[in-house]
């Protein structure tokens, strides 16, 4: 049977108070809606950078097309120019002047034809570019609201860390100064039962589970001595005997 002075078993209530309110604060930071939030973001980050990546490929993927494509053209200029020089020099029989002259016409047509697929491979180019700019847009949108949900979350988190800490100093004082193997029992019990280790008894009713006490066990708690340290019948909490207890 453990025994431990009244009051010792009084300031427990206190203490529970201070443990109930640590608990409250450490569920708090666990579910603080700032966690989803930047959760979320992250989830729509994710999302978001197949499209990125994606878009990136295709738009150097045109890059890279519209080069050859420039390149082709350039290289049909190149000749014509060169067709054209021959020409003009003079030095050409007739023979070789029609000749050149029907690699020229040749050459016309073969550059408006290059330079129709260049046009067609820019247009594309652009509406990808477009495209990418709106998914990159998109994007640092999301990037800025996840550093602004970890400021937000960062915040509340020092503001519920600083109260915690209060609260745990308060704590230490408070377990201090009650009988050493009345806390540690106590501690063993709130470990045990869900953060509860101490009730009062009021009303006939445990405070810690919230059942009534039968009337032999509620006369027992009643008639047991001042130092007797009181244990529930169904949750095997602490009682406390306050004075409402009594009435
Ligand atoms: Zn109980």
């Amino acid at each position: 049977m453990t025994t431990a002075a009244p009051e010792d078993q009084l300031r427990l209530l206190s203490l529970q108070a201070l443990d109930r309110r640590a608990q409250q604060l450490a569920h708090s930071r666990r579910t603080h809606p700032t966690l989803a939030k930047v959760a979320e973001l992250d989830k729509h980050i994710a999302d978001l950078h197949g499209s990125l990546v994606d878009s990136r490929t295709a738009v150097s993927d045109l890059e890279r097309e519209l080069a050859k494509s420039e390149a082709d053209v350039a290289q049909v200029v190149a000749r014509a120019a060169k067709d054209q020089q021959r020409i003009d020099s003079g030095g050409l029989s007739a023979r070789d002047s029609v000749a050149v002259s029907d690699e020229l016409a040749s050459l016309a047509r073969r550059q408006a034809a290059l330079e129709e697929v260049e046009l067609e491979v820019m247009e594309r180019l652009e509406a990808h570019q477009d495209a990418l700019a709106k998914v990159e847009a998109a994007h640092q949108e999301l990037v800025g609201a996840k550093v602004a949900a970890e400021a937000e979350r960062d915040a509340a988190f020092a503001d519920i860390d600083g109260q915690a800490a209060a609260i745990a100093a308060e704590r230490a004082d408070a377990a201090g100064g009650i009988d050493a193997a009345l806390v540690k029992l106590y501690d063993q019990l709130r470990t045990r039962l869900g953060g509860t280790g101490a009730a009062a008894l009021r009303g006939g009713r445990c405070e810690g589970c919230g059942l009534e006490l039968n009337p032999g066990d509620l006369g027992a708690a009643r008639s047991a001595a001042a130092d007797q340290v009181v244990r529930c019948e169904e949750c095997g909490r602490i009682l406390v005997r306050v004075a409402e207890s009594a009435v």
